[in-house]
């Protein structure tokens, strides 16, 4: 569960880019961010995993209320989110395989379970052939899957993207969206930061619209609803 009560982040004197969000996000929920450039999905996901800290209000992520949390707490936070970017962020010099593995490598899992869990969610996404390739063999659409691939292996309860298909082709894109609701349906909650008006309209789920750091929207299968 995710939740923001009066939550406010002020930049600077003139840049409020969390404006007052009160929003509750169950486990299990698909959820898209959407909002013109600027209005503040960034600041309002980056929150969730503590890479932003709030000026004010109450964050509660998972069983974390992140504005009293201390500093060594953080990694076991973000052990149960995973999280996706718009550029993939893979490391250029390991294998698809190590990618993921070092991902469980670092928050110490055993060497038969990281085995076991890549090639998992290698077949989950669908790319099991392409685990001894390094990234730059890879398409844009399949390095994005391996992203997520990577994000969902240590089973978190909350996969946060931001702007996932924003470097993809259409047809790309739907491939990465049967992922995530795969995902999904699995239990857990995804929350999508995107500008692709396409997928929002075709794969219906609830909505959050930002407007100058204000939840101007909150629909269940809501239309995306801007010019792109
Ligand atoms: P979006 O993701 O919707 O484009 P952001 O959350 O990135 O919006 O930005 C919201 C506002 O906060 C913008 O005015 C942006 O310029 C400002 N902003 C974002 N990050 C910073 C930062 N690190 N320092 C100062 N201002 C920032
Ligand atoms: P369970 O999750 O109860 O172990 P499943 O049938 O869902 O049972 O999973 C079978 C195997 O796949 C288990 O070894 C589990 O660790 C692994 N697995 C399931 N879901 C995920 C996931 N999202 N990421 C990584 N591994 C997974």
């Amino acid at each position: 569960m995710i939740e923001f009560k009066n939550v406010f982040k002020q930049y600077s004197d003139d840049i409020i880019a969390s404006n007052d969000i009160n929003i509750r996000i169950d486990q299990g929920e698909f959820v898209y961010v959407v909002g013109p450039s600027g209005a503040g999905k960034s600041t309002f996901i980056k929150m969730m995993y503590h890479e932003e800290q709030a000026t004010s209000g109450e964050i509660t992520v998972n069983n974390f209320q992140l504005q009293t949390m201390k500093p060594k707490e953080v990694p076991f936070l973000r052990r149960d989110l995973g999280i996706v970017f718009q550029d993939f962020k893979l490391l250029p010099r390991l294998t698809i395989f190590e990618n993921i593995a070092y991902a469980l490598e670092v928050i110490e899992k055993e060497p038969a379970e990281i085995k076991e869990r890549v090639d998992y969610v290698l077949d989950l996404v669908d790319l099991a052939d392409k685990s001894d390739k390094f990234p730059e063999e890879l398409s844009g659409g399949e390095q994005q899957r391996i992203a997520i691939a990577r994000a969902v292996a240590n089973k978190p309860e909350v996969l946060i993207a931001d702007e996932p298909t924003g470097n993809l082709d259409p047809e790309t894109s739907d491939d990465i969206m049967a992922i995530l609701e795969k995902v999904n349906k699995q239990g857990t909650t995804v929350i999508m930061a995107t500008h692709n008006s396409i997928i929002v309209n075709k794969y219906p789920h609830r909505l959050l619209a930002i407007e100058d750091g204000r939840i101007a929207r909150d629909e269940e299968g809501g239309k995306y609803g801007y010019e792109n």
